[in-house]
């Protein structure tokens, strides 16, 4: 089961993969995690990633693929994987195709969750007063939105093209979200 979860920052995909992955008991591949992870040591990679991540922009996308590729051809990865905020350009999902065909396992079913832009930055500006994440500030919030649409966005109509794609309306309650997401 190889699924991938799209949504602008803030809109709960955090939230919602927790669950899903416990569902259907695949791990969690979250690459800003693996980003925040990597940020955490002192090395000029670390500088480096700091350097997109605390400005709103993306890490280039040859560094978050030579990551993703690592993961997902591990054995914790056999049965399958939930790709969190990954891909994010259309590079990434075409690396990511060429990836999988080569792999032999093709994606399953891309999840998009649509929230407006208003609900997200008072969800926003409240996470960063809880976790105090250096990326939750109000200039780099707007910035992350402004990069969602303009990089990320053109995913749902690739994916869409592809008859991949499911959309959900993320301004649900958390369950009637997951309701949605994964019909009984
Ligand atoms: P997230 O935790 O998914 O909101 O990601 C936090 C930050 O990590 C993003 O704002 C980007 O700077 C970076 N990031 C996460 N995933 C990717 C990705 N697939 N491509 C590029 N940058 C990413």
């Amino acid at each position: 089961m190889l699924i991938v979860f799209i949504g602008p920052p803030g809109a709960g995909k955090g939230t919602q993969c927790r669950r899903l992955v416990e569902l259907f008991d695949i791990p969690h591949l979250s690459t800003g995690e693996m980003l925040r992870a990597v940020m955490e040591q002192d090395t000029a990679l670390s500088r480096y990633v700091a350097s997109y991540i605390n400005a709103g922009k993306l890490a280039p996308d040859h560094l978050v693929m030579r990551i993703v590729s690592q993961k997902i051809k591990s054995p914790d990865c056999a049965k399958g994987a939930l790709f969190d905020g990954f891909p994010r350009t259309m590079v990434q999902a075409q690396m990511l195709d060429d990836l999988l065909t080569e792999l032999k396992r093709p994606l399953d079913v891309v999840l998009e969750l649509r929230v407006p832009d208003e609900v997200l930055i008072t969800r926003l500006l409240k996470r960063a007063k809880i976790d105090g994440r250096a990326d939750d500030n109000d200039s780099t919030i707007r910035e992350r939105l402004r990069v969602f649409h303009e990089q990320t966005k053109p995913l749902v109509q690739y994916y869409g093209a592809q008859g991949k794609l499911r959309s959900v309306d993320g301004t649900e309650s958390e369950l009637d979200v997951l309701a949605t997401l994964c019909p009984l």
